[in-house]
């Protein structure tokens, strides 16, 4: 929703230095659209000794629970940091340098100074952003006590925790950093943000995106795109299929198919509430691991194409259920010819995982992201950009609930 347009031709973007980002580039209205050198980002955000461990419920339950300081201005309008009490803005770029206001966290780092503080934030590149704003409008607000959602991007999944519990979780899109079309802003910023508006559904260059739900300005959990056919009815296939990996432009798109729990973006519709505390994890300097080779997967023994994450799989016909079982250690060999289910997301083969890997650890470096240094990158590994076709998010209708 936050990006607009930035049309290339295909063919002059094959002709782009892949690392095109470059801090003297403007956008349309001539404002710098900046890179990430010198900044501190979202690996930050949760301090040096933080443990990415969503099997420790006692710590992420507190970590949801825990009061956070938004800065109290309308729900998506930005806030943007000052060098001093009353002074310029610290940054002031295309799309960044703001805060967004009633959602994301802040931490406070100074005291009152004649009406302001010095705080830092989270903007839309991922960067932390320190400055001062009005001490009038920090807010603390107590989240939810009943729901909390943790987003991983490094495992691409949507963690729902309910009293206390992780009750389930589903296959998620994060935002892609667009190196050829020079979005750095694409990255869903790490931190903590609040549930707001219930905004619905909007187009978008050719897509579709039903039931979206404020969490941070112009990012929303929404429904993952869908392409308008010709009778009228939405093809999930191609959007549907990135689930699992990044590939927004910022907003969090959410599984349409309800998982064995009922897990499902619909199910975050009609459920969740306002002020639900939303964290979102990092992934830098962070490498997906191997599942357990004793992880079950499951397959149709009748004539099945796809491996699957559950043994009643819904977007298998029903006389085919429960699904045959076999271990993760069989995938490569066995069961070599079946593709991961765009319904259940199941557990990636070695082989994708490790190209995955490789893939992060080049593009945070393009990024100058000091996390890589001294990490070791395959030459030649190609780096992941964002689809040619959806480049951006177009003006929207906002229906509030
Ligand atoms: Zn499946």
């Amino acid at each position: 929703m936050k990006r607009i347009a930035v049309l290339l031709l295909c063919a002059l973007m094959a002709l782009q230095p892949l690392f095109a980002l470059a801090a003297g580039e403007k956008n349309k209205d001539n404002l710098p659209i900046g890179d990430l050198a010198g900044f501190d980002g979202g690996w930050t955000w949760f301090g040096e000794d933080f443990h990415y461990d969503i099997t420790n419920e006692e710590a992420c339950w507190e970590l949801l629970q825990k009061p956070i300081t938004v800065l109290d201005a309308e729900e998506n309008s930005p806030v943007y940091p000052l060098d001093a009490p009353d002074g310029n803005r610290v940054v002031n770029q295309w799309q960044g340098g703001f805060i967004n206001g009633s959602q994301a966290a802040v931490h406070v780092l100074g005291e009152d100074e004649d009406g302001w503080t010095l705080i830092e934030g989270l903007d839309y590149y991922d960067r932390v952003i320190r400055g001062y704003v009005k001490t009038s409008l920090l807010k603390t607000v107590t989240p939810n006590e009943k729901y909390g959602i943790i987003i991983d991007k490094l495992t691409q999944r949507l963690y729902m925790f309910i009293d206390g519990k992780l009750w389930s979780d589903c296959a998620v899109s994060t935002g892609l950093v667009d190196l050829r079309l020079n979005q750095p802003y694409n990255e869903t910023a790490s931190g903590e943000y609040l549930i707001g508006n219930w905004v619905g559904g909007f187009d978008s260059e050719g897509m579709y995106c039903a039931m979206g739900i404020r969490f941070n300005g112009g990012d929303l959990l929404h429904e993952v795109p869908g392409v308008p056919m010709a009778d009228g009815s939405y093809s999930f296939t191609k959007f549907g299929s990135q689930l699992g990996r990044k590939a927004s432009h910022g907003c969090v798109r959410v599984q349409r198919t309800p998982n064995d729990d009922g897990l499902c973006i619909s199910w975050l519709w009609e459920n969740l509430k306002r002020n639900t505390k939303v964290v979102i994890w990092d992934d830098d300097g962070r490498t997906i691991p191997y599942p357990d080779d004793s992880t079950e997967l499951y397959y149709n023994p009748n004539g099945g194409t796809s491996y699957h994450a559950s043994a009643t799989c819904r977007s298998v016909r029903d006389k085919y259920l429960p699904l045959t079982g076999f271990a993760y250690a069989e995938l490569d060999g066995t069961y070599a010819k079946l593709d991961p289910c765009p319904h259940c997301v199941p557990a990636q083969r070695k082989s994708i995982i490790d190209e995955r890997n490789e893939q992060w650890f080049e593009l945070a470096e393009a990024l100058n992201h000091p996390m890589v240094t001294g990490e070791t990158v395959a030459e030649g590994a190609s780096v992941v950009v964002g689809e040619d076709d959806e480049s951006a998010y177009g003006e929207v209708s906002i229906i509030i609930k």
